[in-house]
């Protein structure tokens, strides 16, 4: 650690963050190396961001490219790196439009601005509430805060964005119940809720959202901020469940580093959006729309079927080792029920070279989904021992 950038941060930056006392400053894929120098597998890549790893060769050579041409030009002009990701995303997953900003809460907003832009053209300007799930996450802005079904976020900041109703995950009669007495808009959910400690929606309740906004004509609008991008073994998890949303939102993994939202809109919204009605000063960011390219062009089946295995790997070290309660999640996005605290295994983990995340009372990982197998075993077994511990 340089005694300097903690002072500096401690001195200068709003304390949002609890920090680990640990200062990263360089690293390649899965393997990351702190100022002290000492080594780390990396089970975090960056709360899900870092897709291909820290510093991936054909991700850098890709931004550095766009790097030299140009790095931004405003939504005035035409750029042909966002454009071309459009494609790839609508060509992937069916959805009709893209709309491009930052950051996964700002995806949010968007879709949140489509649903009711939509449900009052469409049905009435009553129909403006967005119904989301208890322990969902969707953002940190006044809007996204609101929709995230956990009142802990919510106390120090009233009043929130009005038009939001919270329901219990998998209660398909309280959804639509929820959705019928306030005329809503859409229903937003996560199909693993990740900030909520990694916890997957069953199947029955998903897809009988999914029968509900086709017959109603609510929306029905899946945050793929963590979950998407190859996240969990399908290009996005709505696709395990082998439904269509009418919106789709993601971002983290998608610019493997750099700042990139995506909102994608299905046939019955692709035309919401006209001029001025939403936009996002550096959304569609050519070098960051480069990188992103570059990931997403390497997510095929075969590395997803890659991403499977991998997660199949972690889950069978792990079932039913000593110290480990239960397993969740999907592909490579993992939550740990551990005998003792999380802090504490994670701290274990730490000081045997392994990063990991927590969330919620559960450990949680989310490592690159290119990470060497090496790499994937060496973390894997210190963190089966940091669990008996
Ligand atoms: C991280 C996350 C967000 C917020 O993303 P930011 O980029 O921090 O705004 C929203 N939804 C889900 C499901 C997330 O995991």
């Amino acid at each position: 650690m340089h005694e300097d950038t903690m002072a500096l941060d401690k001195a200068y930056i709003a304390p949002t963050y609890r920090r680990f006392p640990i200062e990263i400053v360089s690293g390649h894929g899965s393997v990351v190396y702190a100022a002290d120098g000492r080594r780390y597998i990396d089970m975090t890549s960056g709360i899900g961001v870092t897709a291909f790893g820290v510093a991936d060769d054909l991700w850098r050579q890709a931004i550095a490219e766009q790097l030299a041409r140009v790095q931004h030009m405003s939504n005035l002009y035409y750029t042909q790196p966002c454009a071309r990701l459009a494609q790839l995303l609508c060509e992937r997953t069916g959805m009709k439009k893209a709309f491009f900003s930052n950051s996964g809460a700002e995806a949010n907003e968007c879709a949140i601005k489509v649903a009711r832009k939509y449900a009052a053209e469409h049905r009435g300007k009553e129909c403006f509430t967005i119904v989301t799930l208890e322990n969902s996450f969707h953002g940190r802005t006044l809007t996204t805060l609101a929709a995230t079904g956990q009142a802990q976020f919510h106390a120090l900041f009233q009043p929130l964005t009005p038009g939001f109703a919270h329901t219990p995950a998998n209660d398909l009669e309280a959804c639509i119940r929820t959705a019928e007495e306030n005329r809503a808009a859409a229903i937003l959910i996560e199909c693993i809720q990740g900030e909520g400690g990694v916890k997957s929606l069953e199947p029955a309740f998903v897809q009988g959202l999914a029968d509900y906004a086709r017959r109603s004509g609510v929306l029905l609008m899946v945050d793929e901020v963590q979950t998407g991008n190859g996240r969990t073994g399908a290009l996005y998890a709505y696709m395990h469940y082998g439904i269509r949303p009418d919106i789709v939102s993601t971002a983290k993994g998608l610019g493997g580093g750099l700042p990139l939202g995506a909102t994608l809109l299905g046939e019955k919204v692709e035309d919401v959006l006209g001029p001025g009605d939403h936009g996002s000063t550096f959304g569609g960011n050519p070098v960051c729309c480069a990188g992103a390219l570059s990931i997403l062009g390497r997510i095929d089946d075969a590395f997803l079927a890659e991403v499977r295995a991998k997660g199949k790997h972690v889950f069978q070290a792990l079932d039913g080792a000593p110290g480990v309660v239960s397993l969740s999640g999907r592909g490579l996005m993992i939550g740990i029920e551990t005998v003792k605290p999380a802090p504490d295994v994670l701290k274990a983990c730490m000081d045997r070279g392994v990063l990991c995340l927590t969330a919620k009372d559960r450990v949680r990982l989310l490592p690159a989904l290119n990470i060497s197998w090496d790499e994937l075993k060496e973390a894997t077994a210190v963190i089966r021992a940091a669990c008996a511990m």
